[in-house]
């Protein structure tokens, strides 16, 4: 008898899809199976106004495959010179959903970034007036923090005292990576959220060092100890609605993966849905997987559900390609290290 499993349609709550040759090698990895998800703006240089966010969007929209529905949910990146007018009206028009805050030097293309956090405060407080959410990765970048604590201390340093200082400020903890983090979600009221990766869920610190390293699955913030990846299966499969797929799929080229200084990020855009299925049933958690992919994140953003569906059927081991063409080069699609037997059904 053949399994299968009927979800709305699933949204992406954090994706880089890049520019030029690279976005339109991975749009229609992502297009294929989610409706929605929201774009991370760290391009060179990066989505900081509203006018380009709005030539961005354009560029996605003409990357897509003829016939695909796709709706690329647009975010700023926050400066130290955001105009918060410039934000409000990007907000007013319907075209950005979120503004992303990257702690300067914490990640790939996050060099203007936030170092000086009173500097963005009037920013933070015309967003809490208009309840617009603010995506924040949260690691604190002081060189003296080991890269396996910055997202606890991070919630400590930084993130708890803006959340006290700006009363309904809504914000999504950018891909947790940890216990802390999945708590601190969790018992942090309607106004925030956690995304949490489709890899966070599958490796440990262990899959990137052990029997040589693995540059695949290196990404930022970095895969932590068992014990917290553990937490975040545990937080994920609850169906709580402070939680939701944030897949962080974020191309590199191999030639700057396999590299002396090996770039962060995992691409998962193409298998993610057999991926999440398997974990869910692993977890006997499949009757809460669409709330994890497809109804947690549109109530956080206030975005109706999606109004089609996606069905999974479960059988042979399914094949999908170890890596995709990108650039001139290739991107290696994210490996679980175990079989898949869910596939998005066509
Ligand atoms: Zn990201």
């Amino acid at each position: 008898m053949t399994q299968s499993l009927t979800l709305r349609r699933p949204d992406d709550w954090h994706l880089h899809l890049r520019d030029g040759e690279m976005l339109r090698a991975v749009a229609p990895e992502s297009a294929r199976h989610f409706a929605r998800a929201i774009i991370m703006p760290n391009l060179v240089p990066p989505v900081v106004t509203g006018a380009q966010a709005a030539a961005y969007r354009d560029r996605i929209l003409a990357a897509l495959p003829d016939g695909a529905r796709f709706e690329p949910l647009m975010t700023l990146y926050l400066t130290e010179d955001t105009d918060p007018a410039d934000v409000a009206a990007a907000h007013a028009s319907g075209l950005v959903k979120a503004v992303k805050l990257y702690p300067a030097g914490a990640t790939t293309n996050s060099a203007s970034g936030v170092s000086n956090f009173d500097k963005v405060r009037p920013v933070l407080e015309k967003m809490a007036e208009i309840g617009l959410p603010l995506c924040m990765h949260g690691e604190v970048t002081d060189p003296e923090i080991d890269i396996f604590d910055r997202e606890a201390v991070f919630i400590d340093r930084v993130l708890d005292p803006i959340r006290r200082a700006t009363p309904g400020l809504r914000v999504v903890m950018e891909h947790i990576t940890t216990a802390q983090g999945a708590q601190y979600a969790r018992d942090g009221g309607e106004d925030l959220a956690a995304t949490i990766t489709t890899h966070h869920l599958v490796i440990n610190r262990n899959h990137i060092l052990v029997g040589g390293i693995k540059p695949h699955y290196y990404c930022l913030p970095v895969a932590k100890r068992e014990e917290h990846r553990l937490a975040l299966r545990a937080a994920a499969t609850s169906g709580d609605p402070s939680y939701f797929l944030g897949t962080d799929s974020a191309p590199h080229v191999d030639a700057l993966k396999e590299h002396a200084c090996g770039c962060a990020g995992c691409f998962t855009a193409t298998n993610t849905l057999s991926i999440l299925a398997e974990v869910f049933e692993q977890d006997a958690a499949l009757d809460r997987l669409e709330a994890f992919t497809s109804l947690n994140g549109p109530a956080f953003y206030r975005l109706p559900v999606n109004d089609t569906t996606l069905t999974l059927t479960k059988g042979a081991p399914v094949v999908y390609p170890e890596k995709i063409d990108a650039a001139g080069d290739t991107v290696t699609v994210f490996d679980p290290g175990f079989p898949l037997h869910w596939t998005v059904a066509t």
